[in-house]
């Protein structure tokens, strides 16, 4: 069954200028779980019929990103019941961006949908990206409208990164933006492409560019109830591996720093000797020496620092390793033939 649309011309104020005839010969949706057995009978029950109510074949690919719960057996058991569903399991935790790229690479749609296991990214809301993406847009992305399902210290520090983030690399990351999208093939291909280990797919987005519009939702709870995945230290790391991959000032900062502070000695070096020969020399201050030297080891220390921080990724990358390991899959795996020709 393929679905050909004509759609009537974009409400005013919409960006793409003609309507479009994008026909969905088939739709992806990439689901990135880690222990989510909890809540997967309510993800099935949810996620089939708003699939089956959009009327265009679909295909979901799950990654079992190293659950140590029952989550493999789910997957086992959903892919030999129905052929739409698809599964690889990683040979360990890889993290969401990792097993989020495995997913993409296992696509076989004209359009893909990234979207979280645990029902915060309502399935209703892909017939409002499909209608989209079908006026023309490329990359149509759910924008959380209040985060209220957040701690209030992962929104502050949130809001902090964003700005940090804009200041330091000059891209604009869409604000209250995350992995909930659909992207069209040509954008899946980029993504593809892309083979950076340490990777932080919201910059990549942003990056990659493409037409792409926003659409607002409201996050719900997690659907069972329980807390994220994501514990503060390994947010705080996802963070410092987001800016060290989209700028190296933290790496040049330091130079400059270094110049004014080598020129401020230089001026002091001179007072010094200014008043030495005027007025005579009176006892050293000790005090100043040891604070000068603790604050500059200190700055060195930081500085050594920083450039550790992008050694370590440059030798992560040039290591060369595969981006994940792949220890099972479930379902019926693509054709080579047809991978070929979508990947190109
Ligand atoms: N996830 C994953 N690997 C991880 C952490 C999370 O595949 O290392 C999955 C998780 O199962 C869920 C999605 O990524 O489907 C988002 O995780 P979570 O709901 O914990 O994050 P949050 O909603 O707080 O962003
Ligand atoms: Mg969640």
């Amino acid at each position: 069954m393929s679905v050909q649309e004509v759609i009537s011309p974009p409400a005013p104020g919409a960006a793409p200028t003609r309507a479009t005839h994008r026909e969905c010969r088939l739709l992806s949706i990439v689901i990135p779980m880690l222990n989510e057995e909890k809540g997967f009978d309510g993800l099935i029950a949810k996620l089939q019929p708003s699939l089956d109510a959009l009327g265009v074949p679909w295909e979901v690919v799950f990654v079992d990103d190293g659950s140590t719960d029952g989550t493999i057996f789910r997957l086992r058991d959903v892919c030999t019941r129905d052929r739409r569903f698809r599964a690889i399991s990683l040979s360990r935790n890889f993290g969401k961006e990792i097993a989020t790229a495995a997913g993409l690479h296992q696509v076989r749609g004209d359009a893909a949908v990234i979207m979280d296991a645990d029902l915060q990214h309502p399935p209703e809301l892909v017939a409002q990206f499909l209608r989209h993406w079908r006026e023309g847009y490329d990359v149509v992305y759910g924008q959380r409208i209040d985060r209220a399902a957040d701690t209030m210290a992962h929104r502050l520090s949130a809001g902090m990164f964003y700005k940090i983030f804009k200041a330091l690399s000059g891209t604009t990351l869409p604000p209250n933006a995350g992995d909930f999208r659909l992207l069209d093939r040509k954008a899946v291909n980029a993504l593809n492409r892309m083979g950076e280990r340490v990777r932080f797919n919201k910059g990549l987005f942003a990056w990659m560019g493409f037409k792409s519009l926003g659409i607002p939702f409201n996050v719900p709870p997690r659907f069972d109830g329980g807390g994220s995945r994501w514990k503060p230290g390994k947010l705080f790391r996802f963070a410092i591996d987001g800016l060290v991959s989209f700028t190296t000032i933290p790496l040049r900062v330091w130079s400059y720093l270094g110049l004014v502070i080598s020129a401020l000695a230089i001026g002091y070096a001179l007072m010094f000797l200014v008043k030495t020969l005027l007025f005579g020399s009176d006892v050293p201050g000790f005090p100043t020496l040891v604070i000068s030297v603790m604050f500059f080891s200190g700055v060195q220390l930081i500085s050594l620092g920083v450039i550790g921080e992008y050694l370590g990724r440059v030798y992560e990358e040039v290591k060369g390793r595969p981006l994940y390991i792949v220890a099972e899959e479930m379902g019926v795996a693509p054709e080579a033939g047809d991978m070929d020709d979508r990947r190109s």
